[in-house]
């Protein structure tokens, strides 16, 4: 999809529609979350459907996302599946005139009852950003093992048994009673 076109989709028009419900669907997947700048996600499919009431005065729009990303492993850095099904509302209020310190209020916006279109892009972007976990690691299996990759596992395992070797190391232990002797 061209980049105009994905971001256009974002765009709900306000002007000369009617009051009323409007359902939406879209779809955020890769190229939206490398448009978004949401470096942490490597892949997904979120499925959108967006639930915009319009009144005179207010536009009241639900956001259901449903699917999975793809996010690196704390622990492992392999992407990891993440499910995702969450929900969030913005609240738009359509005045005659927007004063200042109107906007103070995330998920209440006051907007000019004479504006064109609704952009929710960055909205959408900040839902997701906030419904990600967050630790994001692979889970164990049934047996309680983990199911990171397991090259780094081992590696993992070596450093720590290194670390824990330095702690005893005799050398230090010398040191130690060199200066308790003196
Ligand atoms: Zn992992």
């Amino acid at each position: 999809m061209e980049v105009k076109q994905l971001r256009d989709q974002f765009k709900l028009r306000l002007a000369g529609v009617e009051d009323g419900n409007y359902c939406f669907t879209m779809v955020c997947d890769k190229q939206f979350f490398e448009l978004a700048e949401l470096t942490d996600l490597q892949d997904g499919c979120l499925d959108l459907r967006v639930d915009m009431i319009k009144t005179e005065k207010l536009v009241d729009v639900k956001c259901h996302f449903s699917g999975f990303v793809m996010a690196p492993c704390d622990r492992c850095l392999l992407p990891v599946n993440i499910p995702m099904e969450f929900e969030d509302r913005l609240i738009v209020k359509l005045v005659p005139t927007v004063e200042e310190g109107d906007n103070e209020d995330d998920d209440i916006w006051v907007m000019d009852e004479n504006t064109y279109e609704l952009d929710i892009f960055h909205f959408v972007y900040e839902c997701i950003r906030l419904a990600m976990p967050l630790r994001i690691v692979h889970a164990d299996d049934e047996n309680g093992h983990s199911t990171c990759d397991p090259a780094v596992l081992a590696k993992l395992k070596e450093l720590s048994a290194d670390s824990a070797k330095q702690d005893h190391d005799p050398r230090w232990d010398a040191l130690k009673n060199l200066k308790l002797d003196s």
